[in-house]
């Protein structure tokens, strides 16, 4: 049975290496190919053929990564299917523990490779930098460790995917509770805030449970690999090559300097209009002029076709990019029970296509999720014809260059959705979307820092100090009475289970669209052609040099941070 909600994709190219029925699930049919390589390798005898060996190296690395998404992405999808599950749990237990040994030696071999130094420094500079790091940080007893830490993160996946309530006599995920937060009825907001926080507060011991194992696992792999703390571990396995940990401490510092006045006025605006002595955790995300939510499509089939004609007024390549990918089914969008939360896009690495995963239930929010992943689609579409698998993506710090950029330049036209008024609305809420996030991703980051850099802490230590965080970036917020789900509100936070220190890339590539943005105000051809034209260069380039072909600083200090906070607020100022 096909879990996938495409069909059979379009070969990118015929495999030159890899033969064609290959049983992804056998591991005695993908050992051969690692055989063949490592013989191969030693009998390179100029610098072509050892390029013609990398080349079949990715083209096998290629089709395994395509497998691991496609199994992920039919897991994904249908949370409650036993198979889907095992088949995916059979690859991460089976299949990768196996991988990641072999794929170790081969780049043992291509580095010590004598013909290395002939190839072209330009070219594969940033692959051997990175092919460094992996080499450095593999153990083999972290093998299994990471087995254990997937099997974790399914776990949490499962968990939350599972969560309902009845409301209005009817059985709702908590996905699609979201929607009634933006209900004027404040009496209504409550209810549902409250019912979705209790549900998941009545897991919380099982939240805690998960994190404080994936803790432990995360400790005893940075302390096998020679660090100290799995911050330092991490920092060096994302290939932080161009920041520290400092850098991030400093930026939490300019969030809170320069972007915690904004989201503090913005509350007291808020709080004025809606008429409140105080705001509670349910008053955030309805309109302060107590407005209905935006609607801006009931079914998804015309949240496909409004975008589609965003990306047609923005650029002719992007929409046809974008239709390929509604064509093929590579887009699945709608909320249902048994799916996963939150939205993702994954490539097919194999196939070079993107695909886009999301929950959209008739709100705003899914106009900016979807305008997002398919920046990320762009991305990978961009890469194409990029044969190195390595540099078909890029450092995550301007992946999320890609598709925020489409937030911010997509929504310019979100007229498509809406009457001039509404989309004016919808710019203003996305806007002040992205002051109320800074000190989110402060918050998570921080917490982050924290986690990895107290060792042996309690569940106690925990919660004091994340509510240490809420205290400092969480504004002018009244949670009386509802104590307990703030100092648990991580729990709902997946990357801090599922990919740690994976979030200050958010703000970091937030500020790398916001000044394609403000470049677009000045010249929008030309933004628009420096962002495709970096995007284009995938992972081949070192992440300043990526920012810098876009148009845009690699840098998130205090001084780049307050300009661009004031070009936001300007913009909020304007009259509607
Ligand atoms: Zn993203």
């Amino acid at each position: 049975m096909n879990l996938l909600p495409f069909d059979r994709l379009p070969a990118h190219a015929p495999r030159r290496f890899v033969p064609e029925n290959v049983a992804w699930g056998d591991w005695s049919q993908i050992a051969p190919l690692f055989d063949r390589l490592e013989a191969r390798a030693a009998r390179c005898a100029n610098a072509g053929e050892l390029e013609r060996w990398l080349l079949d190296w990715s083209e096998l690395s290629a089709a395994l990564d395509e497998e691991s998404s496609r199994r992920y992405i039919a897991m994904t999808c249908h949370t409650d299917n036993a198979d889907a599950e095992q088949a995916h749990l059979h690859f991460v237990e089976k299949i990768e523990p196996h991988l990641k040994p072999r794929q170790f030696r081969l780049e043992l071999i291509y580095l010590a490779h004598p013909l290395r130094v002939s190839l072209s420094e330009e070219r594969y500079g940033v692959f051997a930098r990175n092919t460094k790091v992996h080499v450095q940080l593999y153990r083999d007893a972290n093998v299994p460790l990471e087995t254990e830490e997937a099997r974790l993160s399914q776990q949490y996946q499962k968990l939350t995917g599972s969560l309902t309530v009845q409301f209005r006599g009817e059985e709702k995920t908590l996905t699609q509770m979201v929607r009634y937060l933006e209900e004027p009825d404040r009496a209504l907001r409550q209810q549902a805030w409250e019912l979705a926080a209790n549900r998941r507060l009545q897991e919380a011991g099982k939240f805690e449970q998960i994190f404080d194992q994936l803790l432990a696992l995360r400790q005893q792999i940075s302390k096998n690999a020679g660090f100290a703390n799995y911050r330092d571990y991490a920092f060096r396995a994302r290939c932080r090559f161009d920041y520290t940990p400092e850098d991030c401490l400093k930026f939490h510092d300019a969030v809170e300097r320069e972007v915690l006045p904004a989201l503090l006025d913005l509350q007291a605006e808020r709080r004025r209009r809606l008429t409140l002595a105080r705001l509670r955790p349910w008053d955030l995300a309805v309109d302060p002029l107590n407005r209905p939510p935006l609607r801006p499509f009931e079914q998804v089939e015309s949240l496909v076709s409004n975008t589609n004609r965003i990306f047609d007024r923005l650029d002719g390549e992007l929409a046809g990019g974008f239709k390929t990918l509604h064509d093929l089914r590579l887009l699945d969008l709608a909320n249902r029970k048994g799916k996963a939360p939150g939205g993702y896009q994954s490539t097919l690495a194999e196939a070079r296509l993107p695909f886009i995963f999301m929950n959209a239930v008739g709100v705003q929010r899914d106009v900016e999720t979807i305008l997002h992943e398919a920046g990320h689609a762009f991305h990978a579409l961009a890469t194409r014809d990029e044969d190195l698998h390595a540099y078909r993506h890029a450092p995550f710090e301007f992946c999320e260059v890609a598709s925020m950029t489409m937030e911010l330049l997509g929504n310019q036209f979100l007229e498509t959705f809406y009457s001039p008024p509404d989309a004016r609305r919808a710019r203003r809420d996305h806007l002040e979307g992205i002051l109320e996030v800074f000190p989110w991703i402060a918050t998570v980051d921080a917490f982050q820092h924290w986690l990895y850099t107290h060792p042996g802490h309690s569940p106690p230590d925990r919660t004091a100090a994340w509510l240490g965080l809420m205290n400092r970036f969480g504004g002018e917020v009244d949670w009386s009475g509802c104590e307990r789900a703030r100092a648990h509100l991580w729990h709902r936070q997946l990357h801090i289970f599922l990919h740690p220190f994976y979030y200050v890339e958010y703000g970091i590539a937030q500020l790398g669209a916001l000044q394609i943005w403000a470049n677009a105000k000045r010249d929008p051809a030309r933004a628009l052609a420096d962002y495709k034209r970096a995007l284009a260069l995938g992972g081949s380039r070192p992440l300043p040099e990526l920012f810098s072909t876009a148009g845009c600083r690699f840098d998130f200090s205090a001084e780049t941070v307050k300009p661009l906070i004031e070009l936001v607020r300007q913009e909020l100022a304007e009259p509607n």
